[in-house]
């Protein structure tokens, strides 16, 4: 919500976009967010929420959630396994290291940017033995820089960030997985995709990845508090031989519930699930070759608006995301005011993270957002750009 809201500059169409009435016939204004996440979230799906409750162990439930899940299969593009967790994204990747790395075992985490060192973080407070490789910032994190610590033997998982939201560099899972797969098939690969799953094509069991998470509130378009997991039988297997998985997000009593019919260990998040209802209905009949599509297109044109505007990118050439682009302020500009500037003319995007601040600034185009959404926030920042 804002006080004032300057609107010229700005066709009808785009303007009445930043407004919503509420069913109780509420106008609300809506600065439309281009950041990383949260995203925005469709009308119908935030309306799903307002579901009256049922009972978690009621078959109307039951029904619900299986349907979720097999529709859920279909995005994360597997035939394996998927949960569903009451959590942030976060609380699957405590999942992955407490589940995958036994003791006396050792984790490898490629670290490219904000994201990747949070492996790192996540998988030493769980008390995993660690080697943590740095990848200078705006690089991938390539085969060939894991291969090397690989060969010293030791290790039960490597971890990755497939986007790093951090720097808008996406790296090649593909070519990754092929190498582990091929040389160190003992080794899991477990996956941060928590920025790009449904906006990038993963294909979970074509690559032999392990387990693969993401959060609801990024290229999904959801409210967040709900994370998804696709997870391989090598790492429910491996699940077996690793003692203190804790209890929560333990993959083991996840499955004995699921597969027995009995949805979730503890109380589901009811009206999250209703909104991913709805949602997975809008993804699918959108088509994922579309979807996928639609985000490259998005990408292209903010490329293409950076370059036009005398604007760098900052990720390495061919390694650039799909969902989220980092714009290296080669112009030097002064990015807090040009925020402001957006702010108050209803849209909202981001500035470079941590060290990155003022010398980048991020656009994120996933989820809901297309080019259309994104040629209404080129006026606004043109405007700017003209003006200083
Ligand atoms: C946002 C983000 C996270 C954190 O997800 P939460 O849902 O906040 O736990 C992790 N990794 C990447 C790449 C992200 O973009």
């Amino acid at each position: 919500m804002w006080d004032t809201c300057i609107v010229t500059n700005q066709n009808p169409d785009y303007l009445l976009s930043l407004f919503r009435i509420l069913p109780n016939g509420v106008i609300m204004s809506h600065p439309k967010l281009f950041i990383p996440g949260p995203t925005e979230v469709a009308e119908e799906v935030l309306i799903a929420q307002t579901r009256p409750m049922v009972g978690h162990r009621s078959q109307e439930f039951a029904d619900l959630f299986y349907s979720i899940l097999s529709r859920l299969k279909q995005v994360l593009l597997t035939d394996q396994h998927v949960y569903i967790t009451a959590s942030s994204g976060t609380g699957l990747q405590e999942t992955a290291v407490r589940n995958a790395i036994r003791p006396g075992r050792k984790v490898l985490n490629m670290v490219a940017g904000a994201f990747g060192d949070r492996w790192q973080k996540v998988s030493a407070a769980n008390g995993k033995d660690s080697v943590r490789v740095d990848v200078t910032w705006g690089q991938p994190i390539r085969p060939e820089d894991m291969d090397a610590h690989l060969a010293a033997g030791g290790f039960d998982a490597v971890t990755v960030v497939h986007n790093e939201t951090s720097t808008g560099v996406m790296s090649d899972v593909g070519a990754i997985a092929r190498l582990v797969r091929e040389k160190y098939p003992d080794v899991l690969i477990l996956v941060d995709a928590v920025s790009s799953a449904s906006g990038v094509r993963i294909p979970f069991d074509e690559w032999g990845l392990d387990m693969l998470f993401t959060s609801s509130q990024k290229a999904f378009a959801l409210p967040p508090g709900l994370a998804f997991a696709a997870v391989s039988d090598r790492l429910l297997k491996r699940a077996q031989e690793t003692p203190h998985r804790g209890w929560y997000f333990d993959l083991l009593i996840l499955e004995k519930y699921l597969s027995g019919g009995r949805t979730t260990p503890a109380t589901p998040a009811i009206s999250l699930l209703n909104a991913l209802d709805v949602q997975l209905d809008r993804i699918l009949a959108e088509g994922l070759e579309n979807r996928w599509a639609r985000h490259e297109e998005s990408m292209k044109l903010v490329h293409a608006w950076a370059k036009d505007h005398g604007f760098g990118l900052f990720p390495e050439p061919g390694y650039e995301s799909r969902t989220v682009t980092c714009v290296k302020n080669t112009r030097g500009v002064d990015v807090p005011a040009m925020l402001a500037f957006a702010k108050a003319r209803g849209m909202i995007i981001g500035n470079g993270y941590g060290k990155l601040k003022n010398d980048t600034f991020r656009i994120a185009h996933m989820g809901e957002l297309g080019p259309d959404d994104l040629r209404g926030l080129f006026q606004t920042l043109n405007a700017f750009l003209a003006e200083s």
